[in-house]
C-alpha cells in the first residue's frame, strides 16, 4: 500500500472546494479511518496475493466480501462487452500534471485497463456516502491523472463501491474532458495555496477540518456568538485578545478564553435543548432532523440469564462470568449491609482495600479537567 499523501490529495479536494483552508484532521478518534485502511490493505492483498493476509474483524470481512463481489460483477460485465481481458493496476499512483508541472497525485484502489476503456474502482468503506463520480472532485482528479497515464484510453468508467451502504455509483468520462478536469483541479489548488484565500466556515466542512484550532474564520464566528451572549450580562468577563488557543501563552488571557469557552458551550447546549423542544412541538428544520438512539442493552438478572443459557447452548460458567461486570459501588453497599451499625464503614473500607491490594479492584485511568475556582 502506498502511504504517500499529496498536500492536496484528490480525496481532500471536495472539502477544499467548500473551503480552501480545509486540511485533513489528525486529532480525535481515528478508529473509523484505521478500519477503512485495514480493509483497503486486505483488498490490495487479495487482488495482488502478495505477502501475508492482513487480519480483519468480522464486519470488515463482510465489507471486503461485498467489495470483491462488486469488482467481480463490474469487471465481468465489461469483459463480456469489450471481449478483452483487463490488465489490473492495484493501488496505482496517478499524477495529475499541467504540462510538465505536477499539480497533485493520488493512489487509485484499482484500475483495469481494457485498451481504449479504463475502469477505475474506488472503495469507500465509511458509513457516509460521497457524491457520485461525475460530481466528485476525487473521481475527477483520478480520471484526469488516468487519462494522462494511459494516452491510448478514450473513456474512463469510474465506480465508487460503498459496501457498508450496499451502494455503488458510477460515471463515465471522455478523453475530451481531461484538459478541463486538470484545469479545474489546478485552479482549486492555486486558490488553496493563495495567502489571500477566503475561508468559508460551514458546519459540515469545519467539523472534519484539521485547521479548526487556528482558523480565524471559525474563531471569529465563535467569538461573535460569545459577544452576542455576553450582551445580556455585560461586564462579566473580557474576551481574550488572541483567539487561537495555540498562541495563548499568558495565563490571564487563557483564563478569559476558558470563560469564553464555558459561555460558548452553554450557548451550544441551549441551542440543542431549544431546538429539540421546537422540533418536538412540530417545527421542522431544513438541514436537521430528529433521530433516536436505542438505549444500551443491559442484563441485570445474571443467574436467570445463565440458567436460561444452559437450556439454549453449552456456555460454561467461567466463560459466562467473563462477560459479567461487578459495580463496585453496588458491591460496597451490599458489603455494608452485612455489618451492624457502627462497623459498616470501617469493615467495608478494609474489605475494599483488601480487594484493591490483591489487584481485584481495577481502576480506569482518571481524567483531568479545568473548572472555575470557588472563591
Ligand atoms: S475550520 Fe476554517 S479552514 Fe477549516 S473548513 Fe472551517 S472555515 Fe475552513
Amino acid at each position: 500500500m502506498i502511504n504517500q499523501h499529496a498536500k492536496h490529495s484528490p480525496s481532500s479536494l471536495g472539502n477544499k472546494a467548500n473551503c480552501p483552508g480545509w486540511t485533513s484532521n489528525n486529532r480525535g478518534d481515528k478508529s473509523a479511518a484505521i478500519a477503512g485502511t485495514e480493509c483497503h490493505a486486505w483488498m490490495e492483498w487479495h487482488m495482488s496475493q502478495k505477502g501475508p493476509e492482513p487480519p480483519l474483524t468480522a464486519p470488515q470481512r463482510a465489507f471486503c466480501a461485498i467489495s470483491l463481489e462488486s469488482v467481480r460483477k463490474i469487471t465481468n460485465a465489461l469483459t463480456a462487452q469489450i471481449k478483452l481481458k483487463p490488465v489490473f493496476y492495484i493501488e496505482q499512483k496517478v499524477v495529475i500534471k499541467q504540462g510538465k508541472r505536477e499539480v497533485t497525485f493520488g493512489t487509485v484502489d484499482l484500475i483495469a485497463s481494457y485498451g481504449k476503456v479504463l475502469l477505475i474502482i474506488d472503495y469507500k468503506f465509511g458509513a457516509l456516502p460521497v457524491p457520485e463520480p461525475r460530481e466528485n472532485w476525487q473521481a475527477q482528479a483520478y480520471v484526469a491523472g488516468a487519462f494522462q497515464m494511459f494516452p491510448g484510453a478514450t473513456e474512463v468508467q469510474f465506480h465508487f463501491v460503498h459496501p457498508q451502504l450496499k451502494l455503488h455509483t458510477t460515471g463515465t468520462f471522455l478523453r475530451a474532458e481531461e484538459p478541463a478536469l486538470t484545469k479545474k483541479v489546478d485552479n482549486l489548488i492555486t486558490i488553496c495555496e493563495s495567502p489571500d484565500k477566503i475561508l468559508k466556515p460551514s458546519d459540515l466542512n469545519c467539523q472534519w477540518c484539521g485547521s479548526r484550532v487556528e482558523c480565524p474564520a471559525l474563531g471569529k464566528q465563535a467569538l461573535a456568538v460569545v459577544e452576542g451572549v455576553q450582551g445580556s450580562c455585560e461586564g462579566v468577563f473580557d474576551l481574550p485578545a488572541e483567539f487561537n488557543p495555540q498562541n495563548i501563552t499568558d495565563p490571564v488571557e487563557m483564563d478569559k478564553a476558558l470563560a469564553a469557552r464555558a459561555m460558548l458551550s452553554k450557548w451550544c447546549d441551549d441551542v440543542k435543548d431549544c431546538a429539540l423542544e421546537m422540533n418536538r412541538a412540530g417545527t421542522k428544520f431544513t438541514n436537521f432532523e430528529l433521530r433516536s438512539r436505542r438505549g444500551k442493552k443491559e442484563i441485570t438478572k445474571i443467574k436467570e440469564t445463565f440458567d436460561t443459557l444452559q437450556t439454549l447452548c453449552n456456555i460454561e460458567l467461567p466463560d459466562f462470568l467473563a462477560t459479567c461486570k461487578v459495580d463496585p459501588k453496588l458491591l460496597e453497599t451490599m458489603i455494608k449491609a452485612q455489618f451492624p451499625t457502627g462497623q459498616k464503614a470501617s469493615n467495608t473500607a478494609s474489605i475494599m482495600e483488601e480487594l484493591d491490594d490483591i489487584g481485584l479492584l481495577e481502576r480506569r485511568p482518571g481524567s483531568q479537567f479545568l473548572c472555575r475556582k470557588r472563591s
